[in-house]
């Protein structure tokens, strides 16, 4: 592990530091499929400059760090707060709702890393099929932070984006010091090596964006899609992010569905967000019924359904279906949830129209217990 402290570059008492609190894990489970790379490690927490996330791999071009994903503070109320953070325009792009992956390049192949700092089979094999690596090969320095979205998702699965699964890159950065390119780089670069982007909707001042904002996220809720990140055009200044109620909305049907395998700030956060929104739209009492009903139905169905669930004898799941070209990486990527700690039955692979497929139900442990353990007459 020697290696890792010579890649951040700590003394050794940070590197002792390091090894006490105990917050490097495995990143990658050794493989063919990921040749190019010796050995790596994540960080579990954040550590000094790094962040959750940083992943410190030894790969058959020499050590290399990537940097973890930085967390997007969000805004309650749109104004006065993005007149106050930024500086005079500011560029407004859907935030599109899948899961983080940074897409790198190491030795002769393209990787892709979770939020956590996996290095996830799936996404890396639908990667490597339809990101072009001469984006690499011309910027060796840069990575693509991507959110992949779709119906196909192992981790958020969602119907609005069209394909089954996509790549959108949102930033790019540099992956040792984790410098985020100008807006304006990363649309050139979209153009010139054909990647998606995370649609940029409006460049405005920062005077009048909160009316901007208001207008595009009750449009994007309206389709289903999930809000908006506000960013400073040069990416000098932090992004910060906000979302439509429709997605708040969604987000605590899902996580009353699972209500106890989800923290409580999860459910809080979302609930007072609605709130604020309310507030600042400042509604007529029939707008305001419809949100009522919304983030009520959102909490309360969902609930029942689970309850029904366990009563039917069944548990409480989460199902997903995925397709790989290989199946030796799909046996991969079985493992690799495993390692994620990820509770999962599997039904068995089968081969249709060229692709292996994968059919899995995420078990959700602790809610369907609950729910058992109260069923039969225990008290809460
Ligand atoms: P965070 O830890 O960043 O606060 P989180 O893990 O709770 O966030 P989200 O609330 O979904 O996640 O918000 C941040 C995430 O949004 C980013 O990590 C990224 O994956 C995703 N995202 C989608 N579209 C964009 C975009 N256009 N710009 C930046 N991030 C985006
Ligand atoms: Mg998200």
């Amino acid at each position: 592990m020697n290696f890792v402290a010579q890649a951040l570059n700590l003394n050794p008492l940070a590197a002792k530091r390091l090894e006490e609190r105990n917050i490097l894990r495995k990143a990658i489970i050794p493989h063919d499929f990921f040749s190019d790379v010796i050995d790596a490690f994540k960080l579990d927490k954040k550590f000094g400059e790094f962040e959750e996330g940083t992943v410190i791999a030894r790969t058959t071009n020499g050590l290399e760090v990537v940097r973890g994903y930085p967390k997007i503070r969000r805004a309650l109320t749109l104004f006065p707060t993005l007149k106050r953070h930024f500086k005079r325009d500011v560029v407004i792009e859907e935030k599109m709702n899948g899961y983080n992956a940074r897409i790198v390049y190491f030795g002769k192949n393209i990787y892709a890393i979770t939020r956590r700092g996996f290095f996830c089979p799936y996404t890396t094999e639908k990667a490597r099929e339809m990101i072009n690596e001469s984006f690499f090969k011309d910027h060796p320095s840069l990575m693509l932070c991507c959110e992949v979205v779709g119906s196909e998702s192992p981790f958020v699965v969602k119907d609005v984006y069209g394909k089954p699964i996509d790549f959108y890159a949102f930033d790019i950065r540099e992956k040792k010091t984790n410098r985020a390119m100008p807006i304006e780089f990363k649309e050139k670069a979209s153009e010139e090596y054909g990647f998606n982007i995370a649609p940029i909707l409006e460049v405005c001042d920062k005077k009048v964006a909160h009316l901007r904002c208001r207008e595009i996220v009750e449009k994007l809720g309206g389709e289903g899609r999930e809000g908006i990140v506000v960013k400073d055009p040069r990416m000098e200044i932090p992004p910060i992010k906000y979302t439509a109620s429709q997605s708040n909305a969604s987000d605590l049907n899902y996580a009353f569905r699972f209500f106890n395998d989800y923290a409580k700030d999860f459910m809080l956060s979302r609930i007072v967000r609605e709130g604020f929104q309310s507030f600042e739209f400042n509604e007529s009492e029939a707008e305001l019924e419809e949100r009522a009903k919304r983030l009520g139905m959102a909490i309360l169905k969902p609930m029942v359904e689970s309850i029904s669930k366990v009563a039917g004898g069944e548990k409480v799941t989460e199902d997903h279906k995925l397709r790989f070209k290989s199946r030796e990486v799909l046996e991969l990527f079985k493992l690799q949830l495993k390692k994620m700690g990820v509770e999962a039955e599997f039904s068995e692979p089968y081969f249709e129209d060229g692709y292996h497929v994968l059919e899995f139900s995420r078990v959700m442990v602790s809610t369907t217990d609950k729910i058992s353990h109260l069923l039969k007459g225990n008290l809460w």
